[in-house]
């Protein structure tokens, strides 16, 4: 039974915006992206019991090239830290980032130098998941919450506006990642972070104050 059986008149309106958003949010392709201890619970989240190919996600992309979402499944290392963001760096747009597990979205319990406190430091968050390990259900729920998300964006002329009026009432600047709850805290750290953002460079600014390379793409200009 067709879909056209059941309406009417057979003929089915939506608007541009749905459609699109329907279409992204019904082909994540993740990249293939495991960083520590989560990232076993990711990949169970693929196999069969859990089944995420229900979600039409199955295929973990070796390429960023051909992914649009980082799961980001582990602690990220200071070291690491300017591998993911080049990684993130050749995902096509639009992408979206989910930090999986307490150590990617604030670093957990591993609070010390190597561990970066937070992955939102080295790339812009959609989804934060918390749990140690979080489950297979609990990442599924995420990316079920991710694709609700993904469903109620507006776009072009829509989003413009929305961002405009972010800016005017400076709940979000127009940053390319937005500025880390803990650099916030912080009145100098704020200021750095605002000369950054000034000059264009925000999103290498929380791995240059940890003393980390700013990565350089070939042909990519200064890093931002
Ligand atoms: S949140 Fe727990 S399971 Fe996940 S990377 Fe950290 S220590 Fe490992």
């Amino acid at each position: 039974m067709g879909l056209e059986e059941k309406l009417p008149s057979g003929v089915l309106l939506t608007s541009v915006e749905k459609l699109v958003n329907w279409t992204r949010k019904s082909s994540l392709w993740p990249a293939t992206f495991g960083l520590a201890c989560c990232a076993i619970e990711m990949m169970a989240s693929g196999a069969g019991r859990y089944d995420l190919a229900r979600f039409g996600m199955e295929v973990f992309r070796a390429s960023p090239r051909q992914a649009d979402l980082m799961i980001v499944a582990g602690r990220v290392s200071q070291k690491m830290a300017p591998v993911l963001r080049q990684i993130y760096d050749q995902m096509p747009e639009p992408r979206w980032v989910l930090a999986m597990g307490v150590c990617a979205s604030s670093g957990g319990m591993f609070n010390n130098y190597a561990i970066v406190q937070g992955v939102d430091h080295i790339v812009p968050v959609d989804m934060y998941l918390p749990g140690c390990p979080p489950r297979p259900e609990m990442l599924t729920d995420a990316i079920l919450k991710l694709h609700h998300k993904i469903q109620h964006e507006p776009l072009g002329a829509k989003r413009a506006a929305q961002q405009a009026a972010a800016r005017a009432d400076g709940t979000a600047p127009d940053l390319h990642v937005e500025m880390p709850s803990s650099v916030r805290a912080d009145k100098d750290a704020r200021r750095a972070y605002e000369q950054a953002a000034a000059a264009g460079r925000t999103g290498q600014f929380a791995i240059e104050q940890r003393g980390g390379n700013a990565v350089v793409l070939p042909g990519a200009g200064a890093p931002r």
